[in-house]
C-alpha cells in the first residue's frame, strides 16, 4: 500500500518569492512504512469540564490527563450537533447532518421504533478505509440506525458489539425519568446488546458494559496486529442512566458520575496500555473526545460544561463545544491546541493520512487539519456553524461568534430572534458573557454573508428521523 504525504516537498508563496520547503525533521517523522492505525473513543454527554486536565476538581482521571500530556489537547474543538445521533452521522461521515437527512426538529435523535438510518450512499470513515486495506470494528453506542440496512456492519465495520442506541430507551417501567435515573436497574431498560445483526442480551447488563467494550476493544487490537485498523469505541455512558462496574462504586468524590467518568479514564488507560504492549503504540492515532455536551437537566447526573454556558442539545459553546485529545507517541507533539477543529475533520484527516481519495461526489464540511497537528501549515477552517436540528442558530468566524436564534435546550418551543445577533468575542468571553454585538456590525455583516453562502449549498434530502 502507498501511504502517507505525499507532497512533503511543498511549494509556497513567501513574500512573492516561490520557495522549496524542505521537510521538518517533524513531518519526515511522519513518513513511515505502516499505515497508521486508528482509535476513536466517543463518550456519550461527557462535558468540557468533566474530566481533570479540562479542569474538573474533584473527578480523578490520571490516564485521560496523561494522554493530553504526551499529546494535543484542544480547546476549541466542536462536534456536528448537540445531541446524539446528528453528531454520530457528522463524525462518521465528515458532513453536517442536514447533508444526510440525519436531523429532525421533531424528532431529535433515532428512537428504537424509527424506520431511518444513515442512508447507504453515505461513506463513513470505516467505508472508506475499509476500500484501503484497513480491518475495521464498532463498539458501543451505535444510533444511527437500528435494522438493516443501517447498521454498523452494513457501513463499512467488519463487526458491531454493543447497545445500538441510547441507554435509556426501551424503559419498561412506569416511573419517571428522572427517579429512575437515580436508581441504579438496568432492567429498567430493555436495551438490547448486539453482536453484529444479532441481539445476544437483553437487557442488557449494563453495569459491566464499560468493562466489556474495553475488553472488546483490546481483544480487536490483538487480532489486527500486523494488519493496519480502525476502532471506533463508542460508550453508552456517561449517558444517564448512569451505571459502573462494582470495581468503581463509590470510587469518586464526584458521586456516582463521578464513579463513570473514573472508569471511562480507566478504560482509557487500558487501551492505551495494550497499544504499548502490543508494540503498536507509535503507529496508531488514538482519539478522545464526546458526542454532545453535557445533559444539564439530570443536574449531579449529567456532568458539566466546566466555564462554558449552555449543554446538551443547544447551542451554546457547552452543547457543541468538547474535550479531544490526540495521542500517536513520537509524531504528534505534545502541546495545548487552541485552532478550531471539528469531529467532522477527522475523516479528511484520516484520508490524508493514509493517501485514501477523498470522495469527490459530494460536499465535505470537514477539512484535513494534518497542518494544525504537525504544524506545518495555516488551519484550513476558521467557521463553525451550530445546527439545533435542521437550522443553524449560530456561527462562528475566527474569534467571534453570532447566534441568530436562541432557544433552551430541553422543555421549551420558545425561541428568540435575535436582530441585531448577539455578538461573543469567544477567545476573550469563552463563558459568552458579554454582547458585543453593538461594537461591531463589520464582523456581524461578514458572518451574514457566510451564513447566505453556507445555506445556498444545502440540498433538500428525505429526512431520516421522522421515518
Ligand atoms: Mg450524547
Amino acid at each position: 500500500m502507498n501511504i502517507f504525504h505525499t507532497n512533503l516537498f511543498k511549494t509556497v508563496l513567501s513574500g512573492g518569492l516561490l520557495m522549496t520547503v524542505v521537510p521538518s525533521a517533524e513531518s519526515a517523522k511522519t513518513q513511515r512504512e505502516n499505515p497508521p492505525n486508528f482509535i476513536i473513543i466517543f463518550t456519550d454527554d461527557m462535558g468540557y469540564g468533566d474530566i481533570g486536565v479540562y479542569g474538573h476538581p474533584t473527578i480523578q482521571t490520571p490516564n485521560l490527563d496523561k494522554m493530553a500530556q504526551e499529546g494535543l489537547k484542544f480547546t476549541n474543538f466542536y462536534v456536528g450537533a448537540p445531541v446524539s445521533t446528528p453528531s454520530r452521522a457528522a463524525l462518521l461521515t465528515g458532513r453536517l447532518p442536514i447533508r444526510s437527512g440525519m436531523c429532525s426538529e421533531k424528532r431529535r435523535v433515532l428512537f428504537p421504533n424509527s424506520n431511518g438510518g444513515l442512508p447507504p450512499e453515505e461513506i463513513t470513515i470505516a467505508k472508506a478505509l475499509k476500500s484501503n486495506g484497513y480491518h475495521t470494528a464498532a463498539i458501543g453506542k451505535w444510533h444511527l440506525g437500528h435494522k438493516s440496512p443501517f447498521l454498523p456492519t452494513d457501513h463499512g465495520f467488519d463487526s458491531y458489539y454493543g447497545i445500538p442506541y441510547s441507554n435509556d430507551m426501551d424503559k419498561v417501567e412506569k416511573t419517571d425519568h428522572f427517579t429512575l435515573a437515580n436508581e441504579e436497574r438496568f432492567q429498567a431498560y430493555n436495551v438490547p446488546l448486539m453482536r453484529n445483526g444479532q441481539i445476544v442480551e437483553r437487557p442488557a447488563d449494563q453495569r459491566t458494559i464499560t468493562r466489556r467494550y474495553t475488553e472488546e476493544a483490546i481483544t480487536k487490537i490483538k487480532d489486527f496486529k500486523g494488519e493496519p485498523f480502525f476502532i471506533y469505541l463508542a460508550h453508552n455512558l456517561p449517558h444517564i442512566p448512569l451505571f459502573r462496574s462494582a470495581d468503581f462504586k463509590d470510587v469518586s468524590k464526584a458521586g456516582i458520575y463521578g464513579d463513570v467518568i473514573e472508569e471511562i479514564d480507566w478504560s482509557v488507560g487500558q487501551i492505551l496500555d495494550a497499544l504499548k504492549k502490543e508494540g503498536l503504540a507509535e503507529n496508531t492515532l488514538v482519539i478522545f473526545t464526546s458526542d454532545n455536551g453535557p445533559w444539564l437537566t439530570f443536574k449531579t447526573h449529567g456532568g458539566s460544561a466546566g466555564m462554558l454556558r449552555g449543554g446538551k442539545g443547544g447551542t451554546f459553546e457547552g452543547g457543541l463545544r468538547v474535550p479531544s485529545i490526540f495521542w500517536w507517541p513520537g509524531t504528534l507533539k505534545p502541546r495545548v491546541v487552541m485552532e478550531m477543529a471539528t469531529t467532522m475533520d477527522i475523516f479528511p484527516t484520516f484520508m490524508k493520512l493514509t493517501n485514501t481519495a477523498l470522495p469527490a461526489d459530494r460536499i465535505y464540511d470537514g477539512y484535513d487539519i494534518t497542518p494544525v497537528l504537525f504544524e506545518t501549515g495555516p488551519n484550513p477552517r476558521d467557521v463553525i456553524f451550530y445546527y439545533r436540528d435542521t437550522e443553524v442558530f449560530a456561527v462562528r468566524k475566527g474569534d467571534y461568534k453570532a447566534h441568530f436564534i436562541t432557544q433552551p435546550e430541553y422543555d421549551s418551543d420558545e425561541r428568540t430572534i435575535h436582530n441585531p445577533p448577539l455578538l461573543y468575542n469567544l477567545s476573550e468571553d469563552p463563558a459568552e458573557k458579554f454582547d458585543v454585538s453593538g461594537d461591531h456590525p463589520e464582523v456581524i455583516r461578514e458572518i451574514e454573508q457566510i451564513l447566505k453562502q453556507h445555506l445556498s449549498t444545502i440540498v433538500p434530502v428525505e429526512n431520516q428521523l421522522e421515518k
